[in-house]
C-alpha cells in the first residue's frame, strides 16, 4: 500500500467526461452536445490569433490590461474589477480556491453544472446539492439549506444543461438572504444568447458578495482556445489574482478574445440566429411530442417519456451522424441537450427525431 495519499476530497471527484466529435463509421458528423458556436469564432478573432502567433517568442502581458479594456467598453464594467481566467471555469476555481477549504459547505443546484462539485471537492470543501423545482434554480430551497458553514453558492443563470433561468431580483433575493460570509457565483456563461439581460453585472454593482462569470467558449465560438472573466468587487478581485499565476493566458488567446468582443455584429447575428432556430427546433421537437422548457440558451433539453426512450433516440441519432448530449449524470436521465447548430443541423436534428418517434428507424 502506498503511503502517497491525495488530499482529502480528491478522490470523491467524479471525473468531467466530455462529448464525443466522432462517431464510428458514420461520416458527416454534426456534433451538437457541447453548445459551442455552430458559425465558429469571428473572422476577425481567427485573424487576431493568426497574427498574435507570429510573436510566440514574447511572454504575455500578466495584466491583462488591454483584454480586460476591452471587456469594460464592451460591456459597460469597471476593467479593475474584472479578472480574466482560462475558460470561465478557471476563473470558478480561483474562486473555491480563495474562498473554501476543509469543513466549508458549497452549495450548487440539483441540476447544476457538474464542475461546481468537482471544485468543491478539489478544495477539500463539501459540495451540497440543493433541489430544483421543474427544473428551475429555487432560491428558497438555498436559502433554507444555507448553514454558517456555507461558503459559496454557485449558479449558472441561464443554467446549463436546464436552459431555464431565473430573473435579476430572485438572484437579488438570494444574495442578501446569504449568511455572512457566503458569496454568491452568477455563471453568465450563456448570458449573451438572452438579449437584454447584463448577466448579473448590475447586481455585482451594489453587492458585496456577487460574482459574475462569463466566457468566450458560447457565443463567441473560441471554446478551443480557453478564455473566460469574472466580475467582482475589487477587494474580491484583489485576492482572486494572487492564486492566479502570471502568465495564465497566452498571447494568442488574449489578442482573440479581444477581437472577438469588437466584432459586436458578428455576435449579434450568432445571437439573433440562436433565438430563431431555437424557437423553430422547440415547435419542432414540440410537434413530434418532445417537450422542451423555455431556452435561455444556445441549447434545448429536450425531454422524452422515459430514460429507455431517450436513450434509444440518442442511439438512433448516432447512426444517422448527430451527436447529442445524455444528461443523465445530471439527474435527467429522460433528457437529451441539444445545441442549436447552424440551420440545416436544426432541420437534421428534427428530421431524424421525427423518424425516431415515427418508427422509421
Ligand atoms: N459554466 C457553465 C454553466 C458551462 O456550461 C460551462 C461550459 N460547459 C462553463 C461554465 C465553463 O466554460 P469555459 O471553461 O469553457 O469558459
Amino acid at each position: 500500500m502506498t503511503k502517497i495519499k491525495p488530499q482529502p476530497g480528491i478522490m470523491e471527484i467524479d471525473l468531467y467526461v466530455g462529448g464525443a466529435a466522432h462517431v464510428e463509421g458514420v461520416s458527416d458528423v454534426v456534433k451538437l452536445s457541447s453548445n459551442e458556436n455552430p458559425y465558429g469564432p469571428s473572422p476577425e478573432a481567427s485573424s487576431a490569433a493568426r497574427r498574435a502567433s507570429y510573436e510566440l517568442h514574447r511572454y504575455p502581458s500578466t495584466d491583462h490590461a488591454q483584454l480586460r479594456a476591452a471587456i469594460g467598453e464592451i460591456h459597460d464594467v469597471d476593467p479593475d474589477n474584472v479578472i480574466c481566467g482560462v475558460g470561465s471555469d478557471e476563473v470558478l476555481q480561483f474562486i473555491a480556491q480563495s474562498y473554501a477549504g476543509p469543513g466549508d459547505e458549497v452549495i450548487y443546484t440539483e441540476h447544476g453544472f457538474s464542475m461546481y462539485p468537482i471544485l468543491a471537492h478539489a478544495c477539500g470543501a463539501t459540495p451540497v446539492k440543493v433541489a430544483e423545482q421543474n427544473r428551475v434554480v429555487d432560491i428558497d430551497a438555498i436559502l433554507a439549506a444555507c448553514t454558517d458553514k456555507t461558503r459559496i453558492v454557485f449558479i449558472a443563470n441561464p443554467a446549463n444543461p436546464t436552459g431555464t433561468m431565473i430573473d435579476l431580483d430572485a438572484c437579488a433575493q438570494l444574495a442578501k438572504g446569504l449568511p455572512a460570509g457566503a458569496l454568491l457565483v452568477l455563471d453568465g456563461a450563456y448570458a449573451e444568447f438572452e438579449a437584454g439581460y447584463d448577466g448579473g453585472v448590475s447586481l455585482v454593482e451594489r453587492s458585496e458578495n456577487v460574482i459574475m462569470t462569463r466566457t468566450f467558449s458560447k457565443i463567441y465560438g473560441l471554446g478551443g482556445l480557453r478564455i473566460g472573466w469574472g466580475y467582482a468587487p475589487r477587494t474580491i478581485i484583489d485576492v482572486l489574482n494572487r492564486v492566479r499565476q502570471p502568465f495564465n493566458l497566452s498571447t494568442v488567446q488574449l489578442a482573440a478574445a479581444e477581437a472577438a468582443l469588437r466584432d459586436t455584429s458578428f455576435t449579434e447575428k450568432c445571437r439573433s440566429d440562436n433565438e430563431r432556430l431555437r424557437r423553430w427546433l422547440a415547435t419542432a421537437l414540440e410537434d413530434l411530442g418532445v417537450a422542451s422548457d423555455p431556452s435561455h440558451t444556445n441549447f434545448i433539453l429536450a425531454r422524452f417519456a422515459d430514460q429507455d426512450e431517450a436513450d434509444a433516440c440518442d442511439a438512433y441519432l448516432k447512426t444517422q451522424g448527430l451527436i447529442v448530449r445524455k444528461v443523465a449524470g445530471y439527474g435527467l436521465p429522460n433528457c437529451l441537450r441539444i445545441t442549436i447548430g447552424d440551420e440545416s443541423s436544426c432541420r437534421r436534428v428534427a428530421h431524424a427525431i421525427g423518424q425516431f418517434k415515427r418508427g422509421e428507424t
